[in-house]
């Protein structure tokens, strides 16, 4: 199937052709920051499957606690968050889900992994039946 994705104004748009693909919730104080939100969900996929179609997104490199850069590529006319490329998952590009389009932000309904459950927020549950990892 093909995945695909847009900022918030259209300027950037996104696509991955993909079996299948991980979906995974993140906790980290990182993810709180760079999207306002609790926590980010996300689509790991493939990075030779990823393209972006549209646009150039902009980039800002974070060192995370691995002590390799987490770079974070985002629109600067709207400020959409979009993905992230780590230099710990040299092989997968992890999609921001709520930039997707055509209703696959929901990742079908399935949480396989949630990451960083040490940050969640005391008001959100963990998803049934997603793998729960402390950190990374
Ligand atoms: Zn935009
Ligand atoms: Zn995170």
């Amino acid at each position: 199937m093909t995945i695909t994705g847009s900022c918030l104004c259209g300027s950037i748009q996104y696509s991955a052709d993909v079996d299948q693909y991980t979906s995974a919730l993140c906790h980290c104080t990182d993810c709180q920051k760079w999207t306002g939100g609790a926590f980010t969900s996300n689509a790991l996929v493939p990075r030779s499957s990823f393209k972006v179609t549209k646009g150039t997104p902009s980039t800002y490199d974070v060192t995370g606690n691995s002590g390799k850069i987490n770079k974070h590529f985002f629109c600067s006319g709207c400020g959409s968050s979009l993905y992230t490329e780590l230099e710990i998952m040299p092989d997968s590009t992890v999609i921001k889900a709520g930039g997707l389009d055509n209703g696959a932000a929901k990742l079908g309904g399935k949480i396989d992994l949630e990451l960083y459950v040490k940050d969640r927020v005391p008001y959100l549950a963990a998803a049934e039946g997603a793998k729960q990892q402390e950190a990374m």
